[in-house]
């Protein structure tokens, strides 16, 4: 994102506004600063510039710095997957796409949130460090699977690792004998991440409605505490694959 300087009046009203703290005043005008922008368009989106001064600037769109706005700006759909919202659907549709089906785990590494953000190195911590334990099915249909250059060792793409993002989503189907070797290697790596993150753990409930008792004994036996959260499209879909249920 741009400000337009001779545009600008210098009211200031933009600059609490930005997530990042990037817009700041230089010569009585607000500017924003590259490297610290997210590119997730929210001075833009507002409306809040009484002189519509802010501008997306065609390297906005243009590959590496383009993750900036497709992982940022909610509006914006990632071009690998074509899926808003940091370009996956995770479990919300899982019930259509069976995506975690019985017996499986899918684990969800929800990195950055709003003010803190997260570079991409904290992101290749962790792939690494899976890869490393032997993990390696990361989930094709959201947009890291293709940022990893080798998925035997869980490097991204070097060009990648100098931008900037609010938030992004390390996404797995992994069998349940896995979770307990993956809430360990993830323990581990926790304190070499330079952000917040949220884990999340899904898993088709049983009969019942329940959720498998293994899996809260292996999210307990590991130190983690748990919170329950259901995402069902009621009606919405049909099942994608009879013969997985
Ligand atoms: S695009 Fe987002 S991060 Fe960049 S200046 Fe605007 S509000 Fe701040
Ligand atoms: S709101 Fe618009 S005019 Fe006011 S400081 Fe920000 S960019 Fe300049």
């Amino acid at each position: 994102m741009i400000v337009h300087k001779e545009i600008c009046v210098g009211c200031g009203r933009c600059q609490p506004y930005c997530p990042a703290g990037a817009i700041h005043f230089e010569d009585r005008k607000s500017a924003v600063d590259q490297d610290a922008c997210f590119e997730c368009g929210t001075c833009l989106r507002t409306g809040i510039c009484p002189v519509d001064a802010f501008r997306e600037p065609p390297q906005v769109f243009a590959y590496p710095r383009a993750l900036r706005k497709y992982f940022s700006d909610p509006t914006s759909t990632h071009s690998v997957t074509g899926i808003q919202g940091r370009g996956t659907e995770e479990s919300k549709t899982n019930d259509v796409t069976l995506r975690c089906g019985p017996g499986e785990v899918g684990v969800s590494i929800e990195i950055g949130r709003p003010t803190l953000g997260m570079d991409l190195h904290d992101i290749q911590k962790i792939t690494r460090a899976l890869a490393a334990s032997g993990i390696h099915e990361m989930e094709p249909n959201n947009p890291i699977h293709s940022m990893i250059l080798d998925h035997r060792t869980g490097e991204l793409k070097p060009e990648l690792l100098n931008e900037r993002v609010l938030s992004a989503i390390i996404e797995m189907q992994i069998p349940r004998e896995k979770l307990a070797g993956m809430l360990q290697t993830i323990k581990k790596v926790i304190p070499e991440l330079d952000s917040v993150f949220t884990l999340d753990v899904v898993t088709l409930l049983e009969e019942g409605l329940t959720i498998p008792d293994e899996v809260l004994a292996t999210i307990a036996a590991e130190g983690f505490t748990w919170r329950p959260n259901a995402k069902i499209n009621m009606g919405l879909g049909r099942v994608a694959d009879e013969e997985r249920i």
